[in-house]
């Protein structure tokens, strides 16, 4: 996914969800009865809709009525926030137990069923790092598709004074704030790769890169007033 263009990216996102959904879903969810496909994939109906279907001494299945008649492919957005402390010089990343060592990245999560973007993006931060934020503010998005997946970024402000907790979810191995300064010699490759405090960060084809970086050359997210400057890193890749 890091390779391709927006447009390829785009073409191959949308063609492995909706395999993947087609693959997954094969029986309707209110009576049982097998699925069909329709519109080319783009739809699932209740095979006991279909008028030859044998219903004797069943009851109609609740999906005949109004628009419940057919299942939509689904898509699962997570939320990546890139939180700044209130003078703007400082980025709060973490590490997930799975990662390879040294992999650093903004924290994220799934929006929950109900949520605003808004709402999902302060509930992952207290979660996660015990960190309570404002000011949340949508950058950028990327569609995921393993299986389904769009990832959205945001920026958001929080205070780099108070105590960040992993022992809430226990999901993050450790989280820490980066300085501006720290970020820029990850990016201009000025770490001594041998040195115990050297990391990586993702490439600016994900959005966690892009937020990442933008910040770091004082774009959005940064000391008040730079927020004009925007690297648009994932714009100009594409
Ligand atoms: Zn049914």
């Amino acid at each position: 996914m890091g390779n391709f263009d927006a447009f390829e990216s785009a073409l191959f996102a949308e063609a492995r969800s909706m395999t993947d959904w087609n693959a997954r879903n094969k029986f309707c969810p209110s009576c049982g009865s097998p699925v069909y496909s329709l519109w080319a994939g783009w739809k699932l109906s209740c095979s006991s809709l279909l008028p030859w279907a044998d219903n004797t001494g069943r009851k109609p299945c609740a999906t005949a009525q109004g628009l419940h008649n057919f299942e939509h492919p689904r898509t699962d957005a997570v939320v990546v926030m890139a939180v700044t402390d209130e003078s703007g010089e400082k980025i709060l990343l973490g590490r997930n137990k799975p990662w390879p060592k040294k992999f650093w990245s903004c924290l994220s999560g799934f929006l929950e069923p109900g949520e605003s973007f808004e709402d999902a993006v302060k509930r992952e931060l207290w979660e996660e790092a015990g960190v309570r934020v404002w000011n949340v503010r949508y950058r950028t998005t990327l569609p995921w598709p393993f299986p389904s997946t769009l990832l959205t970024g945001f920026y958001a402000t929080a205070s780099s004074a108070e105590p960040l907790r992993t022992d809430l979810d226990n999901e993050l191995e450790d989280a820490r704030w980066y300085t501006r300064e720290e970020i820029l010699r990850v990016l201009n490759g000025a770490q001594d790769p041998s040195a115990e405090s050297s990391i990586n960060v993702p490439p600016p084809t994900m959005p966690a890169g892009v937020l990442i970086r933008e910040w770091a050359h004082g774009g959005e997210g940064g000391p008040p007033g730079t927020s004009g400057k925007r690297e648009d890193t994932w714009t100009k890749a594409f």
